[in-house]
């Protein structure tokens, strides 16, 4: 497995991967990967001839008061578990690789992130848009692969590719998790002990809700209404939203029918935010 840092190096790598016919599948990261990433390279693996990983904390995607400063990075391991996993090509750029100093070209989106995590973080989606964009660009991969832990982005890329008319496939992958229920996220290792027991709220939450849509619950407000109830039993935790949307639209819903996601955020203490889901055809 290489691991190179800038465009060129990329594109030249999977120009010659190209003239021998093989495919190339592309797991986008910000790193600090744990199993979650993992199974996202592992299907890339088992669905492609050669997989790239990009490992690059896109400054774009953060809010002024968020945490790109202190967003957890480790390169060595993360190099591991890629080989481990059979990547081929880790591509970890510098911000000025991506980003040079005249850059003024975006790629942005109405509606679907209007609401859920981009009313909370009104410039992140412009920022996943946009990099997105780069990384498809440099990469040319035939098919990418994302997480179903950040539905609103699986939706927002699945949009745009199909908007802007580009020839990948995008793949959702399901959410991993740590044993005792919670998402596991890059973003758990800002949470003190405390935290981490009372962290366990979000996916409380996310299985009773669940649950309760499967027993046949039709109304929005009941799931809601007790999905919050179990939240705020946590005193270290304060929710951003709890959410009953249409995944093809991301406009809230009263009535549980058809393609759903309950997606919910919330911070705990002043540890970290930590978002959850699932996703229901009905
Ligand atoms: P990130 O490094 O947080 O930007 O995540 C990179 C990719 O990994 C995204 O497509 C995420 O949705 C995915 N991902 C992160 N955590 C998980 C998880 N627990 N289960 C499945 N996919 C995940």
């Amino acid at each position: 497995m290489k691991i190179v840092s800038t465009k060129i190096d990329v594109r030249n790598q999977v120009k010659e991967w190209r003239k021998e016919g093989l495919t190339v599948g592309f797991v986008p990261t910000m790193g600090y990967l744990h199993e979650g990433h993992e199974s996202l390279v592992k299907r890339a693996v088992a669905e492609n001839d050669r997989v790239v990983v990009s490992i690059f904390v896109n400054p774009m995607q953060f809010g002024p008061k968020e945490d790109l400063a202190t967003y957890p990075r480790d390169l060595e391991a993360d190099s591991k578990l890629c080989e481990a996993a059979g990547a081929a090509l880790i591509f970890h750029p510098e911000p000025e690789e991506m980003y040079e100093e005249a850059f003024c070209s975006y790629v942005d989106m109405n509606g679907l992130t209007n609401a859920l995590c981009g009313l909370s973080r009104p410039v992140h989606f412009r920022g996943v848009c946009t990099v997105v964009n780069k990384l498809f660009n440099i990469v040319m991969p035939d098919k990418a692969y994302f997480g179903e832990k950040d539905a609103q982005q699986l939706a927002v890329v699945k949009r745009m590719v199909k908007d802007l008319d580009m020839d990948i496939e995008i793949v959702g992958c399901p959410i991993i998790r740590e044993e005792d229920g919670l998402a596991k996220s890059s973003r758990n290792t800002y949470l003190s002990p405390e935290g981490r027991k009372q962290a366990l709220v979000l996916s409380k939450a996310i299985f009773a809700g669940k649950q309760m849509v499967l027993d046949g619950e039709k109304d929005t407000s009941v799931v809601l209404k007790a999905m919050r109830d179990i939240i705020e039993k946590a005193s270290m935790a304060r929710i951003d939203y709890v959410e009953m949307v249409d995944v093809n639209t991301m406009k809230g819903i009263d009535t549980i029918q058809g393609e759903i996601l309950c997606a919910i955020a919330v911070y705990i203490g002043d540890e970290a935010r930590l978002i959850d889901n699932f996703m229901l055809s009905l």
